[in-house]
């Protein structure tokens, strides 16, 4: 590649981050980084109907939450600054204005009863739904429909208007998709989009062209959805006279529902108890709170590495990468065409895989504010051994509060029903008996525990495996955790006696 490579994610600030949005920063990233490139933010906040307060910072922080750090954005700046097109409005005037002088676009006056009244008018059967196009454009109200003084006239009389593209009749505009091949589009089925508001602010299409090109971006991924709209981009490139800089685009397949029918929405997260969004996001309209993958108890490397794998692999089935790694071996080729089913029981494994290969001293301040959070006293060094004792059974952060409460607190709740379904006369004489030597234990350390307890089975002639679930259960309150005579090392003798001698007193 001869120019350098520039990527852009650029999200317009609606709302909360899908996990397809942030597989499509993920491939940004990896694409620019792989071609020693740049990653660029833009923020495409130009439709102010559809702005929401707040949602620019919660992308900047989702990108910070998942490691993906952009070279350019609103927050760092950079030599296209400003990268918020609300701040480049005037920009885009220029360039539509060119496209009308040279015929490419024109004026429509229309007011929204007029548009209102030709979709009634033209409403047919087999066109339920008439547009603004080539076949309609000459019974509105436009500077290709008006005799030319009207419209000098209702320029001068500052009439509202808006700029839309003139799309060609009966022709073919084609490019070829780094990750579809060939597409073609038939301009006939495509109307004449805005392109420049009433207001002054472009359109998306007219403003992503124009960034696009000023910001000399090379390679433009983004979702599937936008396909429809490359005609319009496509023809906008070639218009401008810019057809020679136009980005390569790869549209990403979908991201699909578990059962593969249809794209993956936040509503079936809802309906199946998993998380869409990368983060928790907080409608400030309606106040509801949706949460994210981080909320849920994800790791950010676990989340990218899961990501990475809807919708690419390497060809070795190899599914665990470090974010170095995805840099080294990414290339869209290896892109999938269809849809990528999400799967969340994948997505906790990868979580768990994390989790079993992060140090804990580095998953100690991640697992840390849940035990805060539930106000349960905590010393750092002590938990840090904690969360190497349960980590193994724990899939997401919030579980090593479930895993491992009993470390901290005595359990409220003793599973007294498991130590009565083989309870007898001789198990209470042994634990009785094992209490009243507990002080003979030289040192407070596991293996001298066990060692001792051995020794009082003997006397009593019972095995193992008939006391060590009613000593699971008397520590811990259930029947879960690592080994019991590491618990009880852990926990401490004291503890351990009262915690015993109150089990105990209730059988
Ligand atoms: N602003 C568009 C969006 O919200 C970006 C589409 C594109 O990348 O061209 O997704």
């Amino acid at each position: 590649m001869s120019n350098k490579v520039r990527v852009r994610f650029a999200p317009s600030p609606t709302g909360g981050l899908h996990l397809g949005g942030v597989r499509t920063i993920l491939y940004n990233y990896l694409f620019a980084h792989h071609h020693g490139g740049e990653f660029v933010l833009r923020i495409e906040d130009t439709d102010q109907n559809r702005y929401v307060e707040g949602a620019e910072q919660y992308i900047v922080d989702c990108l910070k939450w998942c490691g993906l750090i952009p070279d350019e954005s609103p927050e760092k700046g950079g030599p296209y600054a400003p990268y918020r097109q609300s701040e480049r409005k005037h920009l885009y005037y220029e360039y539509a204005q060119k496209l009308v002088d040279a015929g490419h676009a024109y004026y429509a006056f229309d007011t929204t009863n007029e548009l209102e009244n030709m979709r009634n008018q033209l409403r047919t059967d087999t066109n339920p739904n008439p547009q603004y196009d080539s076949n309609t454009r000459q019974q509105m109200r436009n500077s290709l429909s008006l005799p030319a003084e009207e419209v000098v006239d209702l320029l001068e009389k500052k009439t509202p208007y808006v700029i839309r593209i003139k799309m060609p009749q009966n022709q073919t505009v084609s490019f070829t998709d780094m990750i579809r091949g060939e597409i073609h589009f038939d301009t006939n089925l495509v109307d004449d989009k805005v392109l420049l508001k009433a207001d002054g602010m472009p359109t998306y299409h007219l403003a992503v062209v124009v960034d696009d090109y000023l910001m000399k971006i090379t390679h433009a991924f983004r979702g599937e959805e936008w396909l429809p709209s490359a005609p319009v981009h496509l023809l906008l490139w070639e218009y401008l006279g810019w057809k020679d800089n136009m980005p390569q685009w790869a549209h990403l397949p979908l991201i699909l529902k578990p059962d593969g029918n249809g794209k993956l929405s936040k509503r079936d997260g809802d309906r199946l108890g998993f998380p869409v969004f990368a983060m928790d996001w907080k409608d400030p309209k309606t106040n509801d709170t949706t949460t994210g993958f981080k909320e849920r108890g994800f790791l950010p490397e676990a989340f990218v590495n899961m990501l990475a794998l809807l919708g690419w692999n390497d060809g070795t089935g190899q599914e665990i990468f470090s974010l170095d790694e995805l840099v080294q071996k990414f290339s869209i080729d290896r892109v999938h065409k269809g849809g990528a089913k999400f799967d969340y029981e994948k997505a906790k494994w990868f979580n768990h895989q994390y989790i079993q290969h992060t140090a804990d001293d580095k998953l100690l301040p991640l697992v840390k504010p849940y035990f805060e959070k539930e106000q349960i006293p905590i010393d750092d060094s002590y938990l840090q051994k904690v969360i190497g004792l349960i980590k193994e059974r724990c899939t997401l952060l919030p579980d090593f509060v479930q895993q491992g409460r009993f470390f901290f607190v005595t359990p409220q709740h003793i599973d007294l029903p498991s130590i009565q379904a083989k309870w007898d006369e001789k198990k209470r004489q042994f634990f009785e008996s094992w209490l009243a030597g507990l002080d003979g234990i030289g040192s407070w350390e596991h293996t001298a525990i066990e060692q001792h307890f051995n020794g009082v089975l003997d006397q009593h002639g019972l095995k193992k495996g008939d006391v060590l679930l009613p000593l699971r259960v008397m520590l811990v309150g259930g029947k879960f955790g690592p080994g019991v005579f590491i618990i009880a090392e852990m926990i401490g003798k004291a503890e351990t006696a009262l915690r015993i001698t109150n089990v105990l007193s209730q059988l």
